[in-house]
């Protein structure tokens, strides 16, 4: 299945194929037909599904092809809510890419800046916003924003909006948008509050439901190095030494601390190239293109700019910083092991990171096993100090869980 055999349109379809993406995701097939036709959706998904894709890309047809859009001052068309700040710019940031050979503006508001700049957005005229409920209502109580002509309306991640206590600012809301509209309704849990909840926002709507990306997890070969932040480099270049050429992708949370490493590897004579926001859509483009047809082994990316990502023969993943989030720890690590195949993702902790590791362990249900016998562990992190209190912990499973080797090679067989 193709994006064009769902019919989705040529400036689409062009913003995708630069993207990289190839064909829809299971819920991107299922939906995107539903939503093509106006009907309304209750999905039951979670973000590394490509659920951002599913809602954004029939959305932009749909605004694209209606005339009105076009002429005059722009109206808010298109309200997406999400609970937080980083699913909210996530989100913005994937519209305006699916949207980037059409006329249609997008704006973000969330809470916890200063709103002037939103403001300014807003009073140029957007088509399609996308907002934290707190900051919402109050703009809207400002007078900075009007639902009056909202025709599609997507609640996103609705059991996490409950459970961070917006249920009363989600009901206010739904007072002011207009009856007659699509709406989508996304949750990755469906228990009876949010079922309920979802009965109040849909009319006649259809229900598509996709495993979480968890099994990739489950797929993936991990490890952690406990590691001091200026040993990372070093331990890096060990690490790809040791590759011998084979493609290994390598995230950094910041755009200059991707550039820092590209700079440090180049003087252990490792190329390298990064791919980040700052960086010009030609220059990703090349590099991205170097490293699918394998002439660069070693990729430099940040979480935004990883998207869409999808190099067959990637063995390798190394998280040179963890992730704050839990789901993009989910979302790197599913760059490999992709299509059945098995994929190593071996990650760095220091010591500022441990809580976002506690945090990823939880999400994925596992403990990403230690290795402790590398030249530059972090004797402070607790899980080094004692080997055997840490073996006494975990549970008794002989071969998984084990802490990998040292220096241990992927598994190319795919
Ligand atoms: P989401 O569930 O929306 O957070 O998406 C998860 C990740 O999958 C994001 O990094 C997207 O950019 C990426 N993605 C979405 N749709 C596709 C697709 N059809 N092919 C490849 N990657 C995709």
């Amino acid at each position: 299945m193709t994006f064009k055999e769902i019919n989705i349109i040529a400036p689409i379809l062009r913003a995708l194929e630069a993207q990289g993406y190839t064909q829809p995701t299971p819920i991107q097939e299922q939906a995107i037909p539903i939503l093509l036709k106006g009907t309304d959706l209750l999905g039951c998904a979670q973000t590394g599904t490509g659920k951002t894709a599913a809602f954004a890309i029939p959305i932009i047809q749909q605004l694209f092809l209606d005339k009105n859009t076009q002429q005059g001052r722009k109206k808010i068309k298109a309200l997406i809510v999400t609970p937080t700040r980083e699913l909210a710019i996530q989100i913005a940031d994937n519209f305006t890419a699916y949207s980037a050979h059409t006329h249609l503006k997008n704006a973000v508001i969330f809470g916890g800046v200063k709103q002037g700049r939103q403001t300014d957005t807003l009073k140029q005229g957007v088509d399609i916003l996308v907002a934290t409920p707190g900051r919402l209502l109050d703009l809207m109580q400002q007078g900075f924003i009007s639902l009056k002509d909202v025709e599609y309306f997507v609640l996103d991640e609705a059991d996490q909006m409950l459970d961070m206590g917006f249920i009363h600012d989600i009901k206010r809301l739904l007072t002011k948008l207009p009856t007659k509209r699509q709406s989508l309704f996304f949750s990755a849990t469906m228990p009876q509050t949010i079922a309920d909840l979802s009965h109040t926002i849909l009319t006649d709507y259809q229900r598509v439901s996709i495993e979480p990306e968890q099994a990739t997890a489950e797929k993936v070969e991990q490890a952690i190095y406990f590691v001091q932040k200026s040993d990372k480099i070093k331990l890096l270049t060990e690490l790809l030494n040791d590759q011998e050429g084979k493609s290994t992708l390598v995230f950094s949370r910041t755009k200059h601390g991707a550039d820092k490493i590209v700079k440090k590897l180049a003087q252990q004579g490792i190329k390298s190239a990064a791919i980040h926001g700052n960086k010009s859509q030609n220059a990703r483009q090349k590099a991205l293109g170097a490293f699918k047809n394998g002439e660069l082994h070693v990729l430099l990316a940040t979480d935004i700019a990883a998207r869409g990502i999808d190099v067959s023969e990637l063995s390798l993943v190394i998280n040179f910083d963890l992730p704050n989030i839990p789901e993009t720890y989910v979302h790197r690590i599913g760059r490999t092991g992709r299509a059945k195949a098995s994929g190593i993702a071996i990650s760095f902790c220091d010591a500022e990171e441990r809580a976002y590791l506690k945090d990823i362990e939880k999400l994925i249900g596992q403990k990403v096993p230690v290795i402790n016998e590398h030249d530059y562990v972090d004797t402070s992190a607790p899980q080094t100090l004692s080997k055997q209190k840490q073996q006494a912990k975990r549970k008794p499973s002989p071969s998984k869980g084990k802490p990998k080797q040292k220096r241990r090679r992927p598994n190319n067989n795919q």
